[in-house]
């Protein structure tokens, strides 16, 4: 089988479009900094460019005016910020500037390795007087040193000997991107960061800067190497509020000279002392040659690769496609409990770094799977923001509980239009839920204890002072679900079921920690008793789940059937996705859907309905679903797998893999789409894997693609790892490490303890 590793394009397009969408797609990013893939020479006049290194969770608070001021709305929110501008490196070969759009580019490629980790570029290139160089850049964000960011820039010079000249700019001033036509990124860019100080120590510059609101500060440091320079002299400078470094250096033909530019980030979330700590970050990089920041890279990606194992042997493109969106989630997670997985990860300045649902349903059922401990940071940025979601909740009119924001950075709501983002009070029940999964895969009653059972019991109170009984049943009116297109709901079909799992984890957590002795601390601090978790129970046995006997669906909310059909194939090509073309209301009062939704619920909760309603369910909301947002077609593939339709999970699954790589939602140049690169994952391991994490234990019902020969992958299942293979004679589980363990494969229990092989 095949672990790709490098995904390559040659290059010679310089159009604006394949250049601003180029800098997504070869970013770099560490789960702590992002920087996107913009030359260092820059592009001609007139291009847009979206020249951004970010920050995880690192941000400004920013004025969010509300035409109307009703009670509650949100007037501030928080947005990424772009810190810095290190990217720019000039080369002169004598008196001639290299740029891609002058003289002759022979050849062009860029890459991204995703085993060593780093991305590179490669030109050959004649100058209008006749010079040819090779010029080589290589980029990387450390994963082992996570403020750590470099350019290894190397030239060499083809026919000729001169001199060569770099200059290297560390810029200060920089903005965010802003585009007031698109709802997906901010509308207005303002000077958010304030200069605070740029000088030289000891040959690096440390450029300052404080954001205008929020009360934080950032510093960056750089320091330039040369290697094999001859007669080299070093001119240092600083103008406005930023450095320039010229580096001049005699070449020869044939010689290779290079220049390692270092940068480094520091916040002071993080670091108190900001410039302090960039100083003594700086020292620790500059300790060791570069090559061995290179080899632990490449030793934290062969053990990140090594945990999910994931590995396809079969249809070239969409494996490299897969990887590659494994490779991005890696970039993109935090790996502290300041920042978590922002929708378009470090890669861009959409939905301004915002975190969502996402990270619960799409992200972290990779993570649960392939590495807790990452899974378990996520889960405890949320416990650190349970204040925030308490606070949220008091603003929306709840006496308790706590609301987690539709979107946010440090924890309070952002969402400007309320109807499509406050109000999909799912996203508690989706917390709780990746909660319940992380305790299902890791058996860590420690870590509910102290973390993830108040989360859990905080999100049930909130769903006990929303709903309400009504003929018996508990009901949760005014919501939004997953579904976009179809606002301020009466019982939600997937919110209800979320819910009512959520109430489920509260019952189970109380009892398994009362029982364990390891209650008492926490119920003393938030007052929970045995009264109000037999009210969970009750409205856990009694939610409202609506059910049409005609059509032998569950609806997606009370009134979903009752409103006309859109006609989808009738619609203008060019009229999707939907929410840009048509008012919010007009949608709102059509069957259509941005997204699953119903399908998402009979992914996620497959036991509360039997199968063949979940079959007419599917084949109901296909007909209705655009797809218009990133977070469908995985999830379509997944039930398609489940309902033994093959090919047609196949095709979804095409379309999740490539959806960044082939641009088809024609918006990642504002950042990739988190969220369904760990719905590719999903696609093969719970929909042609059949994996399921349930409280009975861990199921598998592997299949195989028709256009596969075989694939692999491991998972970690309560401290034992396993590896399942699939190829077109069997499916084989093999005991990795750890302990034997009872699985469920094709609906029977078997233990794991040597290797089983069931023969087709
Ligand atoms: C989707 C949401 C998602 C958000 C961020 C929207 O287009 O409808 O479900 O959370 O994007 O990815």
């Amino acid at each position: 089988m095949s672990r790709q590793a490098i995904y390559a394009i040659n290059d010679l397009r310089l159009d604006n479009e394949s250049l601003i969408l180029n800098e997504s797609i070869f970013h770099n990013a560490n789960g702590y900094i992002g920087v996107r893939s913009n030359f260092e020479e820059g592009y001609q006049e007139g291009y847009d460019s979206i020249r951004g290194s970010y920050i995880n969770g690192f941000y400004d608070d920013a004025e969010m005016k509300q035409a109307e001021k009703l009670c509650g709305m949100i007037e501030e929110k928080q947005t990424i910020l772009n810190v810095v501008d290190t990217q720019t490196i000039l080369l002169y070969l004598d008196d001639e500037i290299f740029h891609m759009h002058e003289g002759a580019v022979l050849e062009s490629s860029r890459w991204v390795d995703m085993e060593e980790g780093y991305t590179g570029r490669r030109i050959v290139w004649r100058s209008p007087k006749g010079k040819e160089v090779e010029i080589v850049i290589r980029r990387m964000t450390s994963f082992v040193q996570a403020t750590l960011f470099t350019i290894e820039y190397s030239v060499k010079a083809l026919n000729f000997d001169g001199e060569i000249t770099f200059i290297s700019k560390h810029e200060g001033a920089v903005k965010n991107y802003s585009n007031p036509d698109d709802p997906r990124v901010a509308a207005k860019s303002f000077q958010h960061l304030i200069p605070a100080g740029v000088e030289y120590i000891d040959g690096a510059s440390y450029v300052t800067t404080d954001t205008s609101k929020s009360n934080l500060r950032v510093c960056t440091a750089v320091k330039h190497v040369l290697l094999k320079g001859k007669d080299e002299r070093t001119e240092r400078d600083i103008s406005g509020h930023g450095a320039v470094e010229k580096i001049y250096t005699k070449i020869t033909k044939d010689v290779t000279i290079t220049l390692i530019k270092y940068t480094i980030f520091c916040d002071s979330i993080r670091y108190q002392d900001c410039k302090k700590h960039a100083a003594a970050e700086l020292g620790k990089a500059l300790e060791v040659p570069i090559q061995i920041q290179y080899d632990n890279q490449k030793a934290y990606l062969t053990n990140f690769w090594d945990q999910s194992a994931l590995e396809i042997d079969g249809d070239h493109h969409l494996s490299l496609a897969v990887r590659y969106n494994l490779y991005q989630l890696v970039q993109s997670v935090g790996k502290d409990e300041h920042g978590n997985i922002a929708a378009k990860g470090l890669s861009g300045e959409g939905y301004e770094g915002h975190y969502f649902w996402d990270t619960e349903m799409y992200i972290q059922p990779f993570f649960v799977l392939t590495n807790p401990e990452i899974s378990k940071n996520l889960i405890s940025y949320r416990y650190m923001t349970l204040e925030g979601a308490r606070e949220n909740a008091r603003i929306c009119g709840h006496k308790k509980g706590a609301l987690y924001p539709w979107r946010t950075i440090k924890g309070s709501e952002c969402s400007g239009y309320f109807v499509s983002g406050t109000a999909q009070y799912h996203i508690n029940g989706d917390i709780a839920y990746a909660i319940a999964a992380y305790y299902l895969a890791t058996k860590d009653l420690q870590f509910m204890a102290e973390k993830g059972a108040e989360i859990i019991f905080e999100t049930a109170r909130l769903w006990m002072d929303t709903g309400n009984y009504y003929k018996g049943k508990f009901r949760i009116n005014e919501v939004t679900g997953p579904d976009e297109y179809t606002c301020m709901v009466n019982n939600n079909y997937y919110t209800n079921v979320c819910a009512q799992y959520n109430f489920h984890w509260a019952v189970k957590i109380y009892r398994m920690l009362e029982e364990q002795g390891m209650l008492g601390l926490l119920a003393e601090k938030i007052g929970i008793t045995k009264e109000e978790v037999a009210g969970f129970e009750q409205a856990e046995n009694n939610m409202y789940l609506p059910y049409d006997e005609d059509l032998g669906i569950n609806p997606q909310d009370d009134s979903f059937l009752e409103k006309p059909g859109w006609d989808i194939q009738g619609t203008p090509k060019e009229h999707f996705p939907l929410l840009l073309h048509y008012h919010p209301l007009y949608l709102y009062r059509h069957q259509v859907c941005k997204q699953a939704d119903t399908v998402l619920a009979h992914f996620i909760f497959e036991d509360a309905q039997d199968i063949k309603t979940i079959r007419r369910s599917f084949e109901y909301y296909e007909k209705v679903t655009t797809h218009d947002s990133s977070l469908s077609t995985c999830i379509y593939s997944i039930v398609a797998s489940k309902l033994g339709l093959h090919d047609k999970a196949y095709e979804y699954f095409g379309d999740s893999a490539k959806l960044d790589l082939c641009n088809t939602h024609h918006n990642t140049k504002d950042g990739i789409h988190t969220a369904n690169m760990g719905g590719t994952y999903m696609t093969i391991v719970y929909g042609f894997g059949g994996l399921r994490l349930k409280e009975t234990g861990l199921f598998l019902s592997p299949a195989l693609p028709k256009k596969w020969n075989g694939y692999k992958f491991k998972v970690n299942y309560e401290g034992t790892h396993i590896q399942v293979e699939v190829n077109k004679k069997a499916c084989i589980l093999s005991l990795v490490s750890g302990e034997a363990k009872e699985i469920y494969l094709y609906g029977e229990k078997r233990v794991l303890e040597e290797d089983i092989s069931v023969f087709y």
